[in-house]
């Protein structure tokens, strides 16, 4: 069988609502649709990526028996509507794990080492987040290669935004060196708003040319496709914001082609 050089990225913002879970979704089914093999990990006790995909998250093995009950991760992988995208499901009790985590040994590297036994099966492996700082947060970017950055075009968008900085900068001093910003995602962009060119203009400022041309429009339909269990591609592929997900992996693919 092919063997990949795998690439872990994390979709991260501490913040709730910026749209972390939608664009994981979407980036790994894009990526996928080319016909590579993608492995979405699904990290929030939330588990709104799993639910959105159409897993049925009471029925699955999830992210949870791997960190806690040593599972192996293969065996915790579900299908997908999509060919070449595979899941690990999380559930709510997922919750639990970043206290259960705290007496583990090696308590920041239990994602790494259990993705160790997955690498060069799929070429990427994207992760979606809790919003929080905490132990899975951390394990996630002990993991990555690589961290997406979705901002959502709002007032107060870079609030909160250093905390964030701080831990990929604590992670890359004590845990995981390379680590890098894989890029930063301008979500629910309204162009009725003047607002929005403003928040737009504060970001690129800040983070210069680490923000995606791409930007991602607010899209009623990427609110709806979740409720269906599908990712944009599958429920509505002519939509805007479908059109924006596109762009922004040929973006993705091209700075790693
Ligand atoms: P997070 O994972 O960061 O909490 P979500 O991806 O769940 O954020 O997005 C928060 C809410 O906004 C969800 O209801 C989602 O369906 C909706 N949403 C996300 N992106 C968009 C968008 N571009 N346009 C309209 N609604 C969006
Ligand atoms: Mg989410």
């Amino acid at each position: 069988m092919k063997s990949f050089n795998t690439k872990i990225i994390a979709v991260s913002n501490q913040k709730g609502g910026v749209g972390k879970t939608t664009s994981a979704i979407n980036i790994a089914s894009f990526l996928a649709i080319t016909e590579t093999p993608v492995l979405l990990i699904d990290m929030d006790p939330q588990a709104n990526a799993s639910s959105g995909l159409g897993i049925d998250i009471n029925k699955n093995k999830s992210i949870y028996d791997i960190l806690i009950n040593n599972i192996s991760l293969k065996k915790c992988i579900s299908k997908t509507e999509i060919d070449f995208l595979d899941i690990v499901p999380s559930n709510s009790k997922l919750a639990g794990a970043e206290i259960e985590l705290v007496s583990m040994f090696t308590r920041e590297s239990v994602l790494k080492e259990a993705i160790s036994q997955v690498l060069g099966k799929y070429k990427y492996i994207i992760i979606d987040t809790p919003p929080s700082l905490g132990l899975l947060t951390i394990n996630v970017l002990t993991a990555s290669n690589s961290i997406i950055i979705p901002i959502q075009c709002e007032y107060y968008a870079l609030e909160g935004l250093s905390q964030l900085l701080n831990t990929i900068r604590l992670i890359q001093k004590n845990l995981n060196p390379d680590l890098k910003i894989e890029g930063i995602l301008i979500t629910m962009f309204d162009t009725r708003l003047n607002l929005s060119q403003q928040i737009v203009n504060e970001v690129k400022e800040y983070f210069d040319d680490k923000v995606y041309n791409t930007m991602i429009n607010r899209n009623v339909k990427l609110g709806e496709a979740p409720s269906h269990g599908k990712p944009i591609i599958l429920y509505d592929p002519s939509s805007t914001g479908s059109q924006n997900y596109m762009n922004l992996v040929s973006e993705i693919l091209n700075q790693n082609g």
